[in-house]
This record gives C-alpha cells, structure tokens and sequence, in this order.
C-alpha cells in the first residue's frame, strides 16, 4: 500500500513530505497542496507546498554535490541507477497504487508504467557507459593550410544542476526519462512532479534513495506549479530544463535564459487513411491511439483524416469497436476512466458542445458523469469547429472527410503542433512521400503515434518542443562537448610499421 512499507518515512501523518539533503522533510510552510482522486472527486492525498527557501536550499545543494558525482566513475554511476531500478521494480505495486488513485491510470497500465520506467534506468545506464565513456580525437592538418601540430581531445561534461518538470499523463515514466540520463551525465537533479501524479513521484525518488545515491544529488520539491514553478525554472542554479507539459512549456521557454531546454509539450496527431489502407487495421489502431488511457496521451491520435471513398466503411469499424470499450473506475482496469481534473472535463465538454453546434455527426451518445465521459466518435467534423485543431487530452475523437492526400497533409501542417503523426496505406512509396511532407517529428507508418520503445528518438517540431527526447538525445542534451587541444611545436606526423623497417 502508498506509503506503508518502506515507504513509511516519506509521510508525515496524512501529507507525503517532499525530499532534500537526503532526507525527508516537512516543509516550513504549514501549507499542503491536495491531490483530488480523479475518479471519487475526493482528496486522496496531500504533499507539502514548498517554500522559496527551500527551493534556494535545494539548489545550492545540488550545486555543490553535482560537483562530486561529476568526479565519481561513469560505471558507479551507472551501477547506482541500476540500483535504483531494481528497487523501483520491486515495488512496483504501492507506486502503480498510487498511479490509480491520482491519475485514474487503469491498474493494469499503472503497474506497466513503473516497470517500464524501470527498464528504461537500466537502459539509460548502459547507454551512458557506453556513450560517454567514448569521445572524439581530431587531428589539425585535415583542414586546409593546417600541419598536423595540434591534437583535439573532445569529451562530454555535465551541464551543473538539470530541473526536471514531468506532466501528470505519466508523471513515473516522464520523470525518470529526465532523472536517469541527467544523472548518468554527472549532473545532479531536482524534481517538481506534477501535483496530480506526485505521490508517485515521491515513491518513486524514494527507490533512488534507496539506492543510495549521495545526499543532494537529488531533490524532489511539490507544489503547485503555478505557484512554485516561475521560481524553479528561472532560478540562476539550473543549468538545464527538461520539461514535458502543455503549453507551459512555451512560456518557460521565453523566461528561461541562455540553458539548454528539453521541451515535450502538446500534440494534434493526425491519421491520415488512404484508400488502399486496412481498414481492420486503421479502426484498431485508431482505438489503441484514440482511446487508450481515455485520450491523455501526448501522441494520442487526435484527429483522423479519412479519404471520403472509404470514410463510411472506417467510421462503421470504429464505431463497432468504440462500443465495446469499457467504462468506469481504474482500479477495474476499464478502459476508458476518469479525466484528470474537472477543469479538463469542463474543457472537453465545451469542444464537443462546440462540434455539435456546428453540426459534427455524434457517433454515440455524449455521456458525462462528474470527471468520467464515455468515449465519442465525432464524423463530419470540420475545420472551422474548435475539436478540428485543439488537443481534448480526452476520449472524443474528430474524423475529418478528406477528398485527396493533399487536404490531408495541408490540414496536418497548418496545426500549429507538429509532434507525431501517422499514414496508413499499402504502398510504402506513398506512405515515404507523406511522411517526408508532414511536418511533424515522427510519422508512423501503419501504425499509431507512441512514444516508445523509450530508446527511439522522440521530438515535436513547432510548438510541440524543442530538442529531442531518448535515451541517447536526452543523454547528449544533458551534457556539453568539452575539447582540450595539445599544441605541438613542430609538425608530427604517425608512421606505420612498414615505413619504420624500410628507413
Ligand atoms: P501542464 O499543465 O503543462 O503541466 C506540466 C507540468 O508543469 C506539471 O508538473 C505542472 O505542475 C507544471 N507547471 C505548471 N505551471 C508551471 C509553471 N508556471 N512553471 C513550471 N512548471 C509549471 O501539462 P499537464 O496537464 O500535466 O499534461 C498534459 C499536457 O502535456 C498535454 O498538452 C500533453 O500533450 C503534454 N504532454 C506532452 C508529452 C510529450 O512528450 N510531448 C508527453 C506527455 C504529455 P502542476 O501539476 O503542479 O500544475
């Protein structure tokens, strides 16, 4: 169970305490921020609402044990990750519990996230050593008027303090995508977890305590965001922001200063449906992209552009398979569960209403009860409705009638999101020429938008993000290339044997 077991420490009566210096600590404030279960609309739990000073705290902390674990081997390092992998692997369950309570995460899906972002500190580990434990050697006479006098030695250093801001969606899996590769870099890290999602998190950090990582390396501060948040990301401590979120991310970007930004922010992932495409294939697809965790994915499919000649028979095949999907509480691994907040449902509710007075085809029934609202199919949706171009981040999915491939790569491109996308057709000639037209940071090919396998490179164009996700690119943005260039006074050039023995 949350917080019981060896996760007793991190609470402190009925408010989870947040972690500094390598303990756990109530903050100086007296005040506590609740989390709402999405699915009782009652407070579930509550976390401390962190101070300035505490954050100050944190950062100067960060700052001065970043500059050991820079000196600690890349391979003790990486053994501490795997450290904290197994931990988190083993617990999964009082974490995944949590997942429900706060996310209305399906149970089943919960206890997949924590095992996921298990595997990925492993992987991230391994990646690490490899990756960082090679660098370049350049030599001057291969560009023109050079001698061979001067040797370039390039490495990859940390950057110093990495603030790490994951979104409520997958707030385990989004935060160790941050955590592990800063921490593999050599950089220490602090936390802000999402309000909703952050007893997770604290779990979560609590694994790598565990592990026994050194005292400040790592911090986790709660709090609301729009309250702590504008403190965080421009205090003068940290070095690089890795932050996935909607449009926050946006306004981060503009005050953040000169450091390298990781930003994940929100999509409108097209489907784009050709006329040879399987339609078995697109209508699964469209309900696994569409539908699964009730739509609040980043690369949920969003908008389904569908040529006009086969758009009957594909709306038949979803609508089929829309009817069977389950619905209700997560701890009963439906398949469609509460939205996040009432505020996010209240949103929803407001596109739909929207597409209907604009006259969009309702699949089914719009249905809502508190934050739970059962999936829907909206056809003949058009662009001037809202639910054409805005991200629901719920189980209401547009279909738009495209008369050729053009209207559908027009209608992608002038989405000001360019995160994923997707085309289904037969001919892989098409489905290139597509892709290459789309102006998004990944198209599937007959398959869904997703961000996994976690090692595959995962970025938005446009508002969508800035930089690349990954193991590798997070890795890579986390670090700075470093060069030490010997001069020598007069040219040398290497020999081969062969030379030698013929002098
Ligand atoms: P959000 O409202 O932008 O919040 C994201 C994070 O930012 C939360 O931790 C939030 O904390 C924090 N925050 C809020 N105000 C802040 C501020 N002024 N300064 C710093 N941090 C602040 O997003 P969300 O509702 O959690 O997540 C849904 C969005 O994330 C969707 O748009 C989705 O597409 C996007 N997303 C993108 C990806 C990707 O990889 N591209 C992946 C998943 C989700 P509080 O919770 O305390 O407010």
């Amino acid at each position: 169970m949350a917080g019981t077991g060896i996760f007793t420490e991190i609470l402190d009566g009925e408010v989870y305490k947040y972690y500094s210096d390598g303990e756990w600590r109530t903050s100086s404030s007296g005040k506590s921020v609740a989390i709402i279960n999405p699915t009782t609309r009652k407070t579930q739990y509550k976390v401390q609402a962190c101070t300035q000073e505490e954050v100050n705290k944190v950062m100067e902390l960060a700052k001065s044990a970043q500059k050991s674990w820079a000196k600690t081997p890349l391979w003790k390092r990486a053994e501490l990750l795997h450290k904290a992998a197994a931990i988190l692997k083993d617990n999964k369950a009082p974490i995944a519990e949590s997942l429900v309570k706060e996310i209305a995460k399906p149970a089943k899906d919960s206890v997949t996230e924590v095992v996921r972002s298990g595997d990925l500190i492993s992987y991230c580990a391994e990646e690490g050593v490899r990756i960082l434990g090679e660098g370049k050697f350049l030599l001057s006479d291969s560009f023109p008027g050079n001698e061979r006098t001067k040797y370039c030695l390039t490495s990859k250093i940390p950057l110093g303090v990495v603030l790490a801001i994951p979104p409520f969606n997958y707030p385990v899996n989004l935060a160790v995508s941050k955590i592990a590769p800063a921490l593999i870099a050599g950089n220490s890290l602090v936390l802000k977890p999402p309000t909703q999602g952050a007893v997770s998190c604290l779990h979560m950090v609590h694994c790598f305590h565990l592990a026994g990582f050194p005292k400040g390396l790592i911090s986790c501060i709660t709090g609301k965001g729009s309250e702590i948040g504008d403190f965080l990301t421009m205090h003068p401590a940290v070095n690089c922001i890795s932050f996935t979120g909607g449009d926050t991310g946006v306004s981060i970007s503009k005050k953040a200063g000169m450091i390298p930004l990781q930003m994940e922010l929100g999509g409108k992932d097209a489907c784009i449906v050709l006329e040879d495409a399987d339609l078995d294939l697109v209508a699964s697809n469209i309900i696994k992209g569409g539908f699964s965790y009730s739509g609040q994915r980043c690369t949920a499919v969003k908008v389904v552009l569908v040529m006009e000649s086969v758009a009957d028979e594909l709306v038949e095949k979803v609508k089929a398979k829309v009817a069977k999907l389950t619905v209700g509480p997560p701890e009963e691994n439906c398949d469609i569960t509460a939205v996040v907040s009432e505020s996010s449902a209240n949103f929803i509710e407001g596109l739909v209403m929207d597409a209907k007075d604009k006259g969009a085809t309702f699949c089914q029934e719009y249905k809502r009860d508190g934050n739970l609202i059962w999936p829907l199919l909206l056809d003949n949706v058009r662009p001037d409705m809202r639910i054409a171009w805005e991200e629901p981040f719920g189980p209401v999915l547009p279909v738009l009638r495209i008369n050729s491939v053009e209207e559908g790569i027009n209608h992608c491109n002038a989405s000001n999101f360019g995160l994923q996308g997707c085309v289904f057709t037969k001919d892989i000639n098409k489905a290139m020429l597509i892709s290459d037209a789309m102006e998004t940071g990944t198209v599937q090919i007959n398959s869904a938008p997703a961000r996994g396998p976690d090692h595959f490179p995962f970025q938005g164009l446009k508002d969508s993000g800035i930089g690349s996700q990954g193991v590798t690119n997070s890795i890579n943005l986390m670090t700075k290339v470093k060069t030490t260039v010997i001069n020598l006074p007069t040219p040398s050039y290497a020999m081969g044997a062969g030379f030698i023995s013929r002098l």
